[in-house]
């Protein structure tokens, strides 16, 4: 059987980098992570400066950067989950010269619940998990209780980082969710339900375009 290629999209806290987790070990592929790529090169000088000067104020790094950054990641591999990527219009064209998609998966939560969940969220240093402060706890705090690693606030979970989010979703994003959805290729999940339910959906949906 081929190996899926599937982008996971959604608002800022939708639940991307964890139902990507289940889908790369139920699906056996990569995890190709924009948001993880850029961090791993925060510090890199490029001719658009550094991507943590656009991260910590929640705007989205320009395209060329982003692109070669997904461009590398993705060149060997036959399938993947590709999280939070595309973000522009110049992005999703740039991927479509790149590859072929089976589907893309729309994790759509509202902008109430979003910043709720940014404002709230930890996210452990060694293993990357997340747990919210007053929706999902840590036994102990500032403890991750999958690893025990360190509980910290992002760096872009700050309130005036979480709005330039937002509004970077809404202005540039959703075109391209609207587009892919023109295109047929995009399935919406209301992700504002219990996990291990939303989880189930999407398995459902990466099995159903096999
Ligand atoms: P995330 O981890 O997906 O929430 O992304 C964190 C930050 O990384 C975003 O707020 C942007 O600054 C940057 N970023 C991640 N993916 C992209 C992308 N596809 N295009 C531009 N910037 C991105």
């Amino acid at each position: 059987m081929t190996a899926v290629r599937v982008v996971i999209m959604g608002p800022p806290a939708a639940g991307k980098r964890r139902h990507s987790r289940r889908l790369v070990e139920h699906f056996d592929v990569e995890h190709v992570e924009s948001g993880a790529l850029l961090r791993e090169n925060r510090d890199v000088s490029t001719a658009h400066g550094r991507p943590c000067d656009y991260i910590e104020r929640g705007e989205l790094v320009p395209d060329p950067v982003v692109n070669e950054l997904v461009r590398s990641a993705i060149a060997d591999l036959d399938g993947f989950v590709l999280d939070g990527y595309p973000r522009t219009r110049e992005q999703a064209e740039f991927l479509a010269g790149l590859t072929t998609l089976d589907v893309v998966v729309f994790l759509d939560v509202s902008t109430e619940v979003a910043v709720e969940r940014l404002l709230g969220r930890r996210v452990c240093d060694r293993c990357g998990s997340t747990c919210h402060v007053t929706f999902e706890p840590p036994t102990t705090p500032g403890r991750c209780d999958d690893c025990g690693g360190a509980l910290t606030r992002r760096d872009d979970d700050t309130p005036e980082a979480v709005r330039t989010r937002v509004t970077e979703f809404r202005e540039k994003t959703e075109p391209v969710v609207d587009s892919y959805r023109r295109q047929g290729v995009l399935e919406a999940v209301d992700a504002e339900d219990e996990f291990e339910a939303v989880a189930d959906r999407v398995r459902e949906i990466v099995d159903g375009c096999r």
